[in-house]
């Protein structure tokens, strides 16, 4: 397979301005040549040329913080007295609509009995079609602390070290604990502090020992600086970030996942099934979407190193439909140019999943995941939706070919 894609403009990832009449050359599945069509090397010339005149390619989003075991239409609470084999159906469709969307990578953040360490064997393998996955297994949370219905309870740092190695036992890349309440569990505190900081280190040292990066839940000040003080590598949501965390983070290099969507839901298409969640919500998102508009202005000031993700699946309002683009329109909302936003989900997330040697930017030696767009999202992002084909190794994977629905 060698082909090259000529004549489209090019948003590389990098940050840097886009490429106007482009051409990428794949090759093996990997981007072997990226620039102007008329400085395309000779050999180059040679091989079958796919015109992509009028489109825009950009590299495949990655999704940082997501729950594909979820629907995002019932509450999780729910979901979980589900017969398992309905779950992992449902999220075989989740995972499909993740890749029609464009996002060809994404780190679930929160899974449930094991289902997404198989459902990212089924995708390796090629039975069934979804993005690349890095995977977490089961969230890490103290007794009766958030999301404890999907959680491995741990209490102590020996026994939260132990959780920590039984996730690495599964399969988990990253472990994934809650440092603070949350708004998808009923009656928490968002404010209060989960976990000790010497519980999060123990889960840090268990994690890094063997290669794996850590995550935690924050909404309250208290959690983000517990886990940064113990060497949690990345931090989700951020809600009350201050100052004060925020130069800790950029001294010690830790990561603030952004998940802006599931604090600022779409209430003008609830289904029937999230009505009663919906309104329980109301009140507590609007709190925490005015406060994240600070964190986020915090963050950007200090510098700290921001990725993005959707956090679909993780409660009823947040549904696995087109979830980074919306992403993306709220980074773009919040502060980010469209450049700098995309750069946010692809080259900032593949690092932040320490992927960045093979995925992220449209650069040679790299996987060539990209998507072609009909429509430009620098001149406006919600372009990111209008997605015309999607490609992961080099290959069409979405809309897919006819043998696939075999
Ligand atoms: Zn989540």
């Amino acid at each position: 397979m060698d082909y090259v894609l000529t004549h489209a403009t090019l948003i590389d990832g990098t940050g840097r301005d886009p490429i106007t009449d482009a051409a990428m050359w794949v090759r093996g599945g990997r981007i072997a040549w990226v620039g102007p069509v008329a400085a395309l090397p000779a050999e180059a010339r040679a091989v079958s040329e796919q015109d992509a005149s009028g489109r825009t390619v950009i590299p495949g989003l990655i999704d940082a913080h997501v729950h594909v075991c979820w629907n995002g239409r019932e509450s999780v609470l729910e979901l979980v007295k589900r017969d398992r084999d309905l779950i992992v159906l449902e999220a075989v469709k989740t995972l499909r609509r993740i890749l029609a969307s464009g996002t060809t990578t994404v780190r679930d953040i929160g899974g449930h009995d094991y289902v997404e360490m198989a459902l990212r064997k089924a995708i390796n393998a090629g039975f069934i079609a979804g993005p690349r996955m890095r995977t977490s297994g089961k969230v890490i949370a103290m007794t009766g602390g958030h999301g404890y219905f999907i959680a491995r309870e741990a209490d102590g740092p020996d026994e939260v070290r132990k959780a920590a190695r039984e996730q690495i036992k599964a399969g988990a890349d990253t472990i994934k604990l809650m440092a603070t309440g949350g708004a998808a569990t009923p009656g928490q505190d968002v404010m209060a502090s989960q976990f000790t900081v010497e519980e999060l280190a123990a889960a840090v040292q268990a994690a890094h020992a063997l290669g794996r990066t850590t995550a935690t839940h924050c909404h309250g000040t208290g959690g983000i600086k517990n886990s940064v003080l113990a060497g949690i590598d990345s931090i989700e949501h951020g809600t009350y970030l201050d100052e004060e965390t925020a130069d800790m983070m950029v001294e010690r290099g830790t990561a603030l996942v952004l998940t802006l969507g599931v604090a600022n839901p779409d209430l003008t298409d609830v289904p029937p099934a999230a009505q009663a969640e919906a309104k329980r919500l109301e009140g507590i998102l609007d709190k925490l979407s005015q406060r994240m508009r600070q964190s986020v202005q915090i963050a950007q000031a200090k510098g700290v190193f921001i990725g993005a993700g959707s956090d679909a699946g993780g409660n009823p309002l947040a549904p696995h439909n087109f979830s980074m683009a919306r992403e993306l329109e709220l980074l773009v909302d919040h502060g980010f140019s469209p450049l700098a936003a995309l750069s946010i989900v692809t080259r900032n997330n593949a690092r932040i999943l320490r992927w960045e040697n093979e995925l992220g930017t449209l650069e040679p030696g790299k996987l060539a995941d990209f998507v072609l767009l009909s429509a430009d999202p620098l001149a406006n992002i919600s372009n990111v939706r209008a997605v015309e084909a999607v490609y992961q190794g080099g290959v069409r994977v979405w809309p897919p070919a006819e043998t696939l629905l075999m």
